[in-house]
């Protein structure tokens, strides 16, 4: 599912957030990725989910060699391939949690009653299916953090990545988070979580350590 060989990432100012990863995650698997803040996580998880490009080595998502799709490529890679969960959510402000979830399948083309009708299904697996017409605001942390898994998921993504996903949540939300990202991988995603959370790590079947932008 993933396979990066000799990755580097250098931002501009001569920053190498990332210096030389090599990494193989089978599909199926589910991993935590740890270490300290500024380690290369976050850099790591981009390039994986190809919303950034490496400055060197090779990125192979799903069997396919990142570096040589065009932006068309790129889209559908993402589109049919790649769910996201953020810490911070990214949901729209006054728009109900059912086309929050509706609008994570835009960009499969999928049309406007079937996109909803997905969503409405995905907010059942999250457990909101009482909760489709509440806007974030009217929503706790955990809902919505739960709206913005069911979004990372209504495409049915074989791969999930989650940055930091219990971050802003307390711990009763964050182990409903967890527990909702470990179903998703016992139905056979495949599912990257980078966190700080020791209990969240230690519960997953695999660990990544980053430090200063390289795999201890
Ligand atoms: P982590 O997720 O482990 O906290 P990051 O991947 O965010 O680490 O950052 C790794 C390093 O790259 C840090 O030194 C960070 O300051 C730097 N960095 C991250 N993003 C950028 C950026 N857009 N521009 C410049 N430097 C960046």
């Amino acid at each position: 599912m993933i396979e990066l060989r000799d990755v580097r990432k250098s931002y501009t100012g001569a920053v190498m957030a990332l210096d030389g990863v090599s990494l193989s995650v089978q599909a199926g698997e589910m991993l935590a990725i740890v270490g300290p803040s500024g380690s290369g996580k976050s850099t790591m998880l981009n390039l994986i989910g190809t919303l950034d490009r490496a400055t060197s080595g090779t990125v192979e998502i799903a069997g396919l060699d990142v570096d040589a799709l065009d932006d068309d490529g790129l889209s559908r890679l993402r589109a049919q391939t790649i769910g996201f969960v953020f810490q911070q959510f990214h949901l729209a402000a006054g728009v109900s949690a059912l086309d929050n979830v509706a609008d994570g399948l835009l960009y499969a083309g999928v049309p406007l009653a079937a996109r909803r009708r997905r969503a409405l299904r995905a907010l059942e697996r999250v457990g909101l299916g009482h909760r489709v017409t509440h806007r974030p605001h009217q929503l706790s942390g955990g809902e919505r953090q739960r709206v913005a898994v069911a979004r990372a998921v209504v495409g049915e993504p074989s791969l999930l990545l989650a940055d930091e996903p219990t971050g802003n949540l307390d711990t009763a939300a964050g182990a409903a988070v967890l527990s909702l990202l470990r179903d998703l991988h016992a139905d056979g995603t495949t599912v990257v979580v980078i966190t700080h959370d020791r209990d969240i790590a230690a519960a997953l079947p695999r660990r990544v350590q980053m430090r200063d932008g390289r795999i201890a």
